[in-house]
């Protein structure tokens, strides 16, 4: 047990949705570790001064949600590659002299929930196609890159949006209409849902995955509801498929493990402490 109890937390604006706090509080109690991890509603205009008085309270670091994962990049003293890659941070680390350093995990937490639920795929089987270019995309498109994926095809409904990620990524990134998906099926290893269609209160992600190959894995990163009619039908053709929640899980173990020292678990018991009503 350490002098203090350990602080972390999430901050974002809303707040009152993230799983986040229930996510760490399940491996604080796991682990018996003295520490609190607390949901902070903070405004945009009030993001600096959070910022730098964070370490002063004591805290060891915090997760980023909506609406200030791009603004961090900006204020933090780092940043690792892989966050400057994606423009983003979910994770951030405060140094005992209360420098911030920016990090993105959420590339690392998509591929981690594959390979768990899917331990024989790797990105190298073959070229991957996402639909979707906002940020949850910018992560999926750059862990695919460097997990071997030898191309990945963006399909965005605003084609120069996925153009735009296209450009960062280099020479293995293509960009498709959206009205291109279904000829495309045939030839991927790996689907990927990175829109937000699907989502509670969203519109259904509505496209035909008839032309599919049986062998080719399909995820969503949707993971409200669980089981996506997305994922149904490609379940229905015989596909793999894994659900949006584990990246979730995996991407919070980095930035739990470096504040409170632990490495944590991502269960089935921890699965069913975020899922609880
Ligand atoms: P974002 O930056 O707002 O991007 C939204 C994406 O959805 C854009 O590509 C957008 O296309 C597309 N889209 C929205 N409405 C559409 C429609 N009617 N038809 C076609 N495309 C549409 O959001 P994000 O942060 O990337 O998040 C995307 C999804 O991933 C969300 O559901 C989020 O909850 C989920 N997510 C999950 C995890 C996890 O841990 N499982 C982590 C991060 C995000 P345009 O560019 O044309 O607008």
């Amino acid at each position: 047990m350490s002098e203090q109890p350990i602080l972390a937390g999430v901050i974002g604006d809303p707040i009152g949705h993230s799983k986040s706090p229930r996510l760490h509080g399940h491996w604080l109690s796991r682990y018996g570790i003295d520490g609190h991890y607390v949901p902070m509603r903070v405004a945009r205009e009030d993001l600096k001064k959070v910022l730098r008085t964070l370490p002063k309270l004591g805290f060891s670091g915090v997760n980023v949600t909506i609406p200030h994962k791009e603004d961090v990049l900006k204020l933090a003293d780092s940043v690792t590659d892989r966050a400057a890659l994606i423009g983003a941070a979910n994770t951030l680390t405060f140094t005992k002299k209360g420098k911030v350093q920016a990090d993105n995990t959420d590339g690392v937490g998509f591929l981690a929930n594959l390979k768990q639920h899917q331990p024989d795929w790797s990105a190298g089987a073959g070229p991957a196609l996402v639909l979707g270019a906002g940020g949850a995309a910018r992560a999926v498109v750059s862990v695919l890159l460097s997990d071997g994926a030898p191309e990945v095809i963006i399909a965005n409904r605003t084609r120069a949006r996925g153009e735009t990620l296209q450009e960062s990524m280099g020479a293995r990134v293509k960009t498709a209409d959206w009205a291109q998906i279904s000829e495309l099926l045939p030839q991927v290893s790996c689907l990927v849902n990175s829109t937000s269609l699907g989502m509670e209160g969203q519109p259904p992600l509505a496209i035909d995955l008839t032309g599919i190959r049986p062998t080719t894995l399909v995820t969503d990163l949707v993971y409200a509801p669980l089981r996506t009619e997305f994922l149904d039908q490609a379940a229905q053709l015989s596909c793999p498929t894994v659900d949006g929640l584990g990246m979730l899980l995996h991407q919070a173990a980095p930035g739990f493990e470096r504040w409170f020292g632990q490495r944590p678990e991502v269960d089935e018991a921890l699965r069913q402490a975020v899922l609880a009503p």
